[in-house]
């Protein structure tokens, strides 16, 4: 069965590989694996060691979104969150039940952030500290530059949390050219196509605190402490030592690509390959071409009273084929994640099983419902 979801990805033979041992955390020779695994993260991130630290943390993107919220913003502080889909919404929840203050900027979901209404909403607000920005939204599929908006965000004197998860290792990313970001947040199991497991969060280090986040297991003063105490020997708690064995495989096979920018131009080969196909067999995607991003692509439902997106997804399934089983979108689309060890190749024999799938399911009408 071929993943196509955006997250968590297919992955290479060599990274499940890497699973299948058994390993002691706790035992000096942890070591050179986790030191190996921060440094490749902190370097594909252009992070200046002396000012960030690539903070680790055990379990899924959104506990180190959360980490990274309570550990930076203190409590009662103003957090602006563009709202330009499910994951800024899911961002702007963590913060309030975390007890910052979330002002939401209402956007649009197909179009990048508009950066003079970031400013705007900035200027109206001084109590506003913090932004959360989603460098790729993976609800919609824009990708919405944090790097324009960061350098507004800079401009207005307040600082950046930025969510990554989807971006980071696809899309380029440079810690040392934005000191407005104090933490930007990705998973193992994304563009770095590991497996699911472990997050992190690059974080600068001076602007986290003690005892700031209310929670000891999301405080990450209290991982860089650790961290600095135990010359980065060890995680705190126990790791999910599989999990960073398997990642560090994964990033020296993401060097041996190429790195960051030839990852992008695979992503971007499957994104392409996959946009004209769909538009070929008759189906729409949802968002423009010029705001496609090369990380999931969302197809808009066709209107047939014979289409079901489960029954769809099933007929996907049998032809060898998984996406998402979830509408993420305000009209239904259906979403395709073109991240992961795929090629333009397996793009487009999806392309021919989605066309024989909705043959097959009797969908005549294919236009947009
Ligand atoms: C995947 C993702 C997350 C984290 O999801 P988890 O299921 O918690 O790992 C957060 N933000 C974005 C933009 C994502 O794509």
């Amino acid at each position: 069965m071929l993943l196509l979801i955006p997250g968590p990805v297919a992955t290479r033979p060599e990274v499940r590989a890497a699973l299948a041992q058994d390993i002691a955390p706790w035992d000096p020779s942890f070591r050179p694996l986790y030191a190996e695994v921060r440094a490749r993260v902190a370097a594909i991130a252009n992070c200046d060691l002396t000012q960030h630290a690539a903070l680790p943390l055990q379990g899924c993107g959104h506990f180190a979104v959360e980490a990274a919220v309570r550990s930076l913003i203190p409590p009662g502080g103003k957090l602006l969150v563009p709202m330009c889909g499910s994951y800024a919404e899911r961002m702007a929840r963590l913060a309030r039940e975390a007890g910052r203050v979330v002002v939401p900027l209402p956007a649009p979901s197909e179009v990048p952030l508009d950066p003079a209404a970031l400013a705007a909403a900035l200027a109206a607000d001084a109590e506003i500290s913090h932004v959360g920005l989603v460098y790729s939204e993976t609800s919609s599929g824009v990708v919405h530059d944090p790097m324009t908006t960061a350098d507004v965000v800079r401009a207005a004197g307040r600082r950046v949390i930025l969510d990554a998860v989807s971006a980071f290792g696809a899309l380029p990313f440079d810690m040392q050219a934005h000191p407005e970001i104090d933490a930007a947040i990705f998973t193992a199991n994304k563009c770095l196509e590991g497996m699911p497991g472990v997050s992190f969060v690059l974080a600068r280090s001076a602007a986290l605190a003690a005892g700031r986040a209310g929670s000891w297991s999301f405080d990450l003063y209290d991982v860089l402490q650790n961290g600095l105490k135990d010359n980065w020997g060890s995680f705190r708690f126990t790791p999910p030592a599989q999990v960073m064995a398997a990642l560090r495989t994964a990033l020296r096979l993401h060097e041996a690509e190429g790195g960051q920018p030839a990852r992008l131009a695979r992503y971007r080969a499957n994104a392409d390959t996959l946009y004209d196909g769909m538009l070929r067999i008759g189906l729409r995607p949802y968002v423009d071409r010029a705001h496609q991003g090369p990380i999931v692509l969302n197809v808009h439902a066709p209107a047939d009273p014979a289409w079901s997106l489960q029954g769809f997804v099933d007929a996907l399934k049998a032809r060898g084929f998984l996406i998402s089983n979830f509408y993420n979108t305000t009209t239904p689309s259906f979403r395709v994640g073109c991240i992961g060890a795929i090629t333009p190749s397996d793009m487009a024999r999806f392309v021919a099983a989605a066309d024989a799938a909705l043959t097959e399911m009797g969908v005549r009408v294919r236009a947009a419902a």
